[in-house]
């Protein structure tokens, strides 16, 4: 018998008689290894710990601390609500289940809707499968043989994917009585899984296409540990209460209305103020940066988006042209090509560069129905655009302008944290891009220089890059911890050559200037969408579209109220008065409910000391101020944009 080879992490090399079981390596390397692998990687392939060793090469044993361990033990908790489903409901057809970044999903083809009840039941299903303790076991078929098998079970879906995916031999594995055809790998046994939970079923369909069919999907997420998915349904929770759809309603800050049509939002008046405040700051920063503030049409002819080049690479996102006296019209989905025929308007020449064109830009993108999501996907939508154009010696004092920009909106909307990713070329495929050689290592030098000058921590992202310039993204993280992509530095290499963009350089010679897209904030209603949810709803008092509320407590007070209201008014605060025939305790509540940052009830005594005594929506009662004070307080909160109140 030959011994094989196999050289382990730490370098050190073993070696063990051919037809050894991987689980029998780890078990000689040591016990824990053992006990605690999952899965086995040899050679760069995934293999089940069953797999018997043909041939050497670096080994390692993936366990729950290997980036794979866990997608693999979601993977085989998605087995785990199959084997559960088709026990349970013989009528249900397993699809595709696959792991996913928070949890795993399995579809099930099935006439009847699953209903709370049946996951509860589904659930207690997989309890008891987990506490039998099944192997995953694989089995290998030869293609024809495997899908007859499968015909015979009356698994027409999967007959189907054998169809298009299988190899002439291929893998299915079996847990308990239910066979899945899968690549694997898989845990050992149903056993190994720890804590789970199935969380929502929701429709879907086979393979994403509407006209096929209709599927149930059923989400659930599963942790090594019942502490972290405590942790992690907690945080769904807290997700949830934050959720911007149901704040947005709660609020009357926006909507969304059906016989306008999917993805088209309506800004209340209570969204429309936060909305302004954000602009203003934006406008005001803008110009004083050195942009200047443009406007484009929301309509130009096709043959702009022809020469752009939109209708070729980007024409799934675009509405259909529009005919217009034997001509074609074409809803903007970007702001880019108008920005450069106002740069193209006239000759340039490099004094004027860097030229900085901002505009609050509406564009309008086709997304399927099936995945529009509040305001966070959306069919029509502002983006906080700018384009740059400059001369290549400009352009890392533009990128860190840029980042710092970036910056200060962090600091403004209140995040602490951020990510940052510098999306470069495959260096092996410079085919693949527009632009030179030459181009890119500027661009990209200038890119990770500016951040390394910065001491932005970043990671770096070969191979990342769309096909005409590197980019900077920056994730803001919110309150709960999740990141948000809004910011944006990209370069283009692709639309000043397409418009053939020119300036006279310093010598008298036309060059080509370079080109920079950038969005701070992204897409307004976005960024509203994320703001809602990072503040749950509390805006800090410059956002908050009522700022206080005056509560009289009784009917003898409403003067002194109206007083009161007229002061903050008089000092542009956003004031209303709550005179309603209701107890105290009820207005107090609602303006609560509402998340008014301040309340401020008024009786005879503070009547007769002119102050109010001021009640704050987190930390309830404040105690009494004079009225002049609490107006130039809030006025400076207001003025300085303090974001944490
Ligand atoms: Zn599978
Ligand atoms: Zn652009």
């Amino acid at each position: 018998m030959t011994n094989v080879p196999v050289t382990l992490p730490d370098g050190t090399v073993k070696e063990f008689p051919q037809g050894t079981k991987l689980l029998e390596v780890a078990q000689a390397i040591g016990p824990r290894l053992a006990a605690s692998a999952l899965a086995a990687k040899l050679d760069g392939r995934l293999l089940d710990l069953t797999t018997p060793l043909e041939s050497g090469g670096p080994l390692q044993f993936i366990t729950s601390g290997s980036p794979e361990g866990l997608e693999i033990y979601r993977h085989s908790t998605a087995h785990l609500l199959a084997a559960a489903v088709t026990d349970l409901f013989p009528d249900a057809h397993p699809g595709v289940g696959p792991a996913t970044d928070t949890g795993f999903f399995y579809d099930f083809y099935r006439e009847k809707p699953f209903t709370e009840d049946d996951l509860q039941h589904i659930e207690a299903k997989m309890r008891e499968i987990v506490k039998a303790d099944f192997p995953n076991e694989r089995v290998d078929y030869p293609k024809e043989q495997g899908k007859k098998l499968f015909e015979q079970m009356g698994e027409f879906l999967k007959c189907e994917l054998i169809e298009e995916k299988a190899d002439p031999v291929f893998s299915a594995y079996r847990t308990g009585k239910f066979l899945d055809f899968c690549r694997g790998p898989h845990i050992p046994s149903t056993g190994r899984i720890k804590a789970f939970k199935l969380l929502s079923v929701a429709g879907a369909y086979w393979k994403g296409d509407e006209h096929s069919h209709p599927m149930q999907r059923i989400y659930g997420t599963s942790f090594f540990s019942q502490k972290e998915l405590d942790d992690f349904l907690t945080q769904l929770e807290e997700a949830r209460k934050r959720d911007h759809r149901k704040l947005g309603r709660e609020l009357d800050l926006f909507s969304i209305q059906d016989e306008a049509g999917p993805g088209l939002i309506f800004w209340h008046p209570k969204g429309g103020i936060i909305r302004k405040e954000i602009e203003d700051w934006l406008r005001a920063e803008l110009l004083a940066r050195g942009y200047d503030l443009v406007y484009t049409p929301h309509a130009m002819r096709l043959h702009l988006w022809e020469t752009s080049g939109h209708t070729n690479f980007y024409r799934e996102n675009m509405f259909g042209p529009m005919p217009v006296e034997n001509d074609h019209y074409q809803l903007k989905p970007m702001n880019c090509p108008g920005h450069i025929l106002i740069y193209k308007s006239r000759a340039r020449s490099y004094r004027e560069l860097p030229m900085r064109l901002a505009e609050l830009g509406t564009v309008y993108r086709y997304e399927r129905s099936g995945v529009m999501h509040g305001l966070l996907r959306v069919r029509g939508f502002t983006q906080d655009d700018a384009h740059i154009f400059c001369m290549p010696d400009q352009l890392e004092a533009e990128v860190q302008a840029c980042v710092d920009f970036a910056f200060l909106v962090l600091k403004t909307f209140g995040f602490d944290r951020y990510e940052v990713e510098l999306s470069a070329r495959d260096p092996a495929h410079p085919e693949h891009y527009a632009g030179t050689v030459e181009d890119w290592n500027l661009a990209e030098g200038a890119l990770k220089n500016t951040l390394e000058r910065m001491n932005v921590p970043f990671k770096y992202m070969p191979g990342e890059a769309v096909f005409y310039g590197p980019k900077i993204d920056v994730k803001l993280v919110d309150a709960i911890g999740r990141p948000w992509q809004l910011t944006t530095v990209q370069f283009d290499f692709n639309l000043p050559s397409r418009f053939g963009l020119e300036y006279a350089g310093a010598d008298g010679h036309p060059h080509t200037p370079v080109m920079v897209h950038r969005a701070l904030l992204g897409s307004i209603e976005r960024f509203f969408g994320v703001l809602i949810e990072h503040y749950a709803g509390a805006f800090p008092v410059w956002l908050a579209p009522v700022q206080a509320m005056v509560l009289p407590i009784s009917d003898k007070h409403q003067a002194y109220a109206r007083e009161v209201g007229e002061e903050l008014r008089k000092a542009r605060v956003r004031v209303q008065v709550d005179d309603r025939n209701e107890k105290l305790n009820a207005r107090i509540r609602d303006a609560q409910l509402q998340k008014i940052p301040f309340m401020l009830v008024v009786g005879d005594r503070e009547a007769q000391s002119r102050s109010v005594a001021l009640r704050r929506r987190d930390t309830g009662d404040a105690g009494s101020r004079p009225l002049p004070e609490f107006v130039a307080w809030v006025r400076q909160l207001i003025d300085t944009r303090a974001a944490k109140w």
